[in-house]
Formats: structure tokens, sequence, C-alpha cells
């Protein structure tokens, strides 16, 4: 077992030596990334069920890796918050959308995504103000989405951070419904006005009996406490109509549209609404 242990470890040492290195090849990008300006946002609008009009759009991270091709945020955020350049990031991000959505030809909603780590920066609403001010974005245009991890903590900061945004006008959605711990709780504790259910439940609901109920308790119960519902990765007709059917007020994925460049959702936007 010794030897077969040794034999494991000389096996695996080069493979993980080169992990290691990639990881900080990635980091040492990620560092320049910003002033490089390879980082960039998509924007996917977010539908009315009951109308078919965007009435919101997500902005949605980019980072086209100098040689390398794009990079998933799934994969760079986690280590840009571990590198603690998330603050830095993050107001890149709040900045560069809320400047966009103030240009749009309809006053939509801006979804901007928030990583757990921000709220612990001192000074945090400050800077949502400010870049709200700076963009002439009137607060009750942006709606901050944030994960229940993040509320995990549920340290006090946290908290005071999100009643003074909400207190402020600022919308706030609860991202990744039904993903993460104690939501019931968060939504007893924070001010949501939206609840995002997450996209795994939303590809199951014509295979899984069990998933669908999920998803019509999770209409029912938002409607009881006075929130919207957003159903996430709705990808075909059969999910936007059964959808519909049950009540959820909103509905994102490819079956509404992509991200699209700020450019491409200028264009839609200007269309003439259908109705
Ligand atoms: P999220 O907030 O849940 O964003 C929705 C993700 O689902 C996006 O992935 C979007 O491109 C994808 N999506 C939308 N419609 C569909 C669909 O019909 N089918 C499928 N399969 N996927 C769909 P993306 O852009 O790769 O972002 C992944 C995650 O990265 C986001 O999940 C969010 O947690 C995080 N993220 C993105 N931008 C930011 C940001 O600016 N700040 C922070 N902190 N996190 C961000
Ligand atoms: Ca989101
Ligand atoms: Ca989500
Ligand atoms: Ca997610």
């Amino acid at each position: 077992a010794k030897n077969a242990g040794r034999r494991t470890h000389r096996f695996f040492a080069p493979a993980m030596e080169a992990a290691v290195q990639s990881r900080r090849s990635l980091k040492q990008d990620l560092r320049n990334a910003v002033d490089a300006g390879e980082f960039s946002l998509v924007y996917q609008p977010i539908i009315a069920l009951e109308t078919n009009e965007p009435v919101a759009v997500e902005a949605l991270l980019r980072w086209w890796r100098a040689g390398r091709g794009e990079i998933p945020p799934s994969v760079f955020i986690p280590i840009v918050e571990e590198m603690g350049l998330i603050g830095t990031l993050g107001e890149w991000v709040l900045r560069e959308a809320c400047a966009t959505a103030a240009g749009w030809p309809r006053a939509i909603t801006l979804g901007v995504n928030l990583s757990p780590l921000q709220f612990r920066k001192h000074g945090f609403v400050l800077d949502v103000v400010n870049a709200l001010r700076h963009a002439g974005l009137p607060a009750n245009r942006l709606d901050l989405e944030v994960t229940e991890s993040a509320l995990l903590a549920r340290d006090v900061a946290t908290r005071v951070a999100l009643h003074e945004l909400h207190d402020l006008g600022i919308r706030l959605s609860l991202d990744d419904f039904g993903t993460g711990y104690s939501s019931l709780q968060s939504l007893r504790s924070f001010p949501f006005d939206k609840i995002k259910i997450d996209m795994s439940f939303v590809r199951d609901i014509s295979m899984d009996a069990d998933s669908a109920a999920i998803i019509r308790a999770v209409i029912r119960l938002a409607r009881d406490l006075g929130m919207k519902t957003a159903a996430e990765g709705v990808e075909t007709r059969a999910q936007r109509d059964w959808l519909a059917r049950q009540g959820c007020t909103e509905g994102q994925g490819y079956w509404f549209s992509k991200p699209i460049s700020a450019a491409e959702l200028h264009t839609l936007l200007a269309q003439p609404r259908r109705a």
C-alpha cells in the first residue's frame, strides 16, 4: 500500500504542478484584466410572462483573456473573490451597468449580481448610491441580485446594508432560489422584492413532478409574501407556457434571448412594443 501511495504521488505530481502553475498565471492575468480592458458586460432580457415584454435586464460579466479566449464567470469570480479583488471588479460592474442602463430607450430595471463579499466592504451602500448618481439612474431601476450563500453568515452588517439599500428604493432579488441554505429564514430576514427560481428546477418541470410541485409552491409563497417571481433558464415554449399558467410573473432564458451585447440590447429595446 505504501508503494502504491508513492507511485500515485509521483504520477500525480506533474499534473498538480501544472494546475498550480496555471492558477498562478490565471491570477496574474486577472490582476491586469481590468486595466487591460478585458472585462465586459453582456445583457439578458427578463420578460413579463403576461405581456411578453422585457421588464428587466440582467448584466452578466465576461472576461476575454488575452490569448486564451473567454473564461466563464463561474471559473474566474471565485478566484477574484479569493484574491480580494471582487470589491474593485464589482464596483466597475455596477458603474458600467448603471451608465449603460441610463441610456436605454425604455425605463426598465437593471439587474446586477453581487458577491457576498461586497457587503462586507465598508461604505458599500455609498458606492451603490454614487454609481447611481454618477449614471443618473433612479434608484428604483436598480435590482441587486443576491444569492442565499451571501446571507448565510447572516451578519449584522449585511442585514443593515440590505435594509439601507431597500429604503433608498433599490430593489432586491433572491438569486438561485432553492439551491442555498435556509431559504425561508432569508425571506423573513431580508426585504426581497423578487425570488429568482433556479434553473435546475425549471429544467426538470416536464420530467419531474417534484420539481413542478416545488416551483408551484414557490410561486404561491412569493405571491403571498407580496414578491415577484422570475424563472431562470427558460429554454422551451412548453416551460414558458407552464410557468405562465402557474402565475410566475417573469421568465429569463434562451427561449426569450441569450445574453447579448449592449449595442444589440439597445436595438432590441428601441423596437416598438408588440401590444
Ligand atoms: P446567475 O446570476 O444565475 O446568472 C444566470 C446564468 O444563466 C448566466 O450564466 C446566464 O448566461 C445563464 N443562462 C441564462 N439563460 C439560460 C438558459 O436558458 N439556459 C442555460 N443553461 N443558462 C442560461 P453566466 O453568464 O455564465 O454567469 C454565471 C454566474 O456567474 C451567474 O449566475 C452569477 O452567479 C455569476 N456572475 C455573472 N456576472 C456576475 C457579476 O457581475 N458579479 C458577480 N458577483 N457574479 C456574476
Ligand atoms: Ca443572477
Ligand atoms: Ca441565478
Ligand atoms: Ca448561479
